[in-house]
């Protein structure tokens, strides 16, 4: 059945807009059925409305009604009552006296103590014409339900059903977004996790490009880069830096006599023992073969004689054990300093060392050698 909406009085009309309007505003379904119930109440001159709703999931009708001071959810299945008769027919019900009406329940008014007698229920229909629910108006304040009130309650019934169809989705609408927030924030979370593990595997591999596997110490590429950096620094600054090169001595007989594993282990054990007493601005490395270097930040060339002199003594005093064996070996060491009034680069500091060892291996090994020689001296901070 179809209303002509020009029959609805001027002055009603711009009621039922201005109803719209609210409606249509409102995104919350809860407070909109409220709303919707408040108006239709005001508008269509009745006592009380209730507006009932088809649960898609069970197929029963479902209201909120008071009762009392509180308000109550009430169920039901489509077809029982004059609500469920609208819900099921989708045709409007208008009658003057509701208990003359074998369809009307009683029940709902023992529950609520009220008293129905006249009663107006249109159908709430989606916008491809399912019925969705009724709205249902009682006892008119005066007279009975006419055919303009079944045509103001209809159009007012249309404006809610797209509210409520409105709200509806808006709530979906909604539901998606929190579930793709949580979405979006999980994966955030999972992409930390995953920069952290790939930051440390970084810095794993970082170390492994920098270290020597054997001996645990700097590799001689990380030693080339980084003395070529402390010498500008200390030239930038007037800084003293001193340049230890340390050769194990007669190596090749360990090698020959005990085999290349402890061979091995004995290159690991002096690298971890130098290691051990070192300063952390120290930087010592594996520079090749049996031989290694140390860079002694802020030590003039006095200070690294007293070093150099402290290393040997410690490798001639230890004892490396492999494979049942306690192997003992010596150390000599070419000591070169950088000399700020110079201010050579760091090649020339390496190959001062480089012929001070050497130097030292001329005069017998196990001792240093320091290029140019000067007297000794305490270590500069
Ligand atoms: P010098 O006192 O003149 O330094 O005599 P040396 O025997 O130590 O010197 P030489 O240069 O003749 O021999 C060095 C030996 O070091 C030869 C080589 O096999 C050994 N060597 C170099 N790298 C390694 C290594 O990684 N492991 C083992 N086991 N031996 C190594
Ligand atoms: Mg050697
Ligand atoms: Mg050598």
């Amino acid at each position: 059945m179809s209303y002509n909406i020009q029959n609805i009085e001027p002055d009603r009309l711009s009621i039922l807009l201005k109803v719209g309007m609210r409606l249509a505003a409102e995104r919350n379904l809860d407070r909109l059925l409220d709303m919707i119930i408040e108006e239709t109440t005001a508008v269509m001159n009745a006592e009380r409305s209730s507006l009932f709703l088809i649960d898609g999931d069970t197929g029963e009708m479902w209201a909120k009604i008071a009762q009392g001071v509180d308000v109550v959810e009430i169920r039901f299945p489509v077809g029982v009552g004059i609500a469920g008769t609208v819900g099921k027919t989708g045709e409007i019900i208008n009658i003057p006296d509701a208990y003359a009406d074998p369809r009307f329940n009683p029940e709902f008014d023992k529950k609520t103590g009220y008293r129905t007698r006249s009663i107006l229920c249109v159908p709430l229909q989606n916008i491809v014409g399912e019925v969705i629910g009724a709205i249902q108006v009682l006892n008119k304040k005066a007279g009975m339900f006419g055919k303009d009130d079944e045509a103001l309650l209809t159009a007012l019934a249309a404006q809610a059903s797209v509210a409520i169809d409105n709200a509806d989705l808006y709530k979906k609408l909604n539901e998606l977004n929190l579930s793709l927030e949580s979405k979006v924030k999980e994966r955030t979370s999972e992409l930390v996790r995953a920069n952290e593990r790939l930051s440390a595997l970084n810095k794993e591999l970082e170390e492994i490009t920098i270290t020597d596997s054997l001996t645990q110490v700097f590799n001689r590429q990380y030693f080339m880069d980084r003395i070529k950096q402390e010498v500008k620094r200390s030239h930038r600054y007037g800084t003293h830096v001193s340049l230890l090169m340390l050769d194990i001595d007669y190596f090749k007989k360990v090698n020959d006599t005990y085999g290349h594993q402890a061979g091995d282990s004995v290159l690991a054990g002096v690298a971890g023992l130098i290691k051990n007493g070192l300063r952390d601005t120290d930087l010592f490395a594996r520079y090749g073969g049996e031989e290694f270097c140390l860079l002694a930040m802020a030590m003039d060339q006095a200070g690294a004689e007293l070093l150099a002199e402290r290393l040997r003594k410690k490798v001639e005093s230890a004892e490396f054990v492999s494979g049942g064996n306690r192997l003992k070996v010596t150390v000599s060491i070419g000591v070169s300093a950088w000399l700020p009034e110079i201010k050579e680069n760091f090649e020339e500091l390496v190959r001062r060392a480089d012929s001070a060892l050497y130097s030292a291996k001329q005069e017998g090994r196990n001792r240093i050698s320091s290029s140019p020689r000067t007297g000794s001296g305490l270590r500069s901070t």
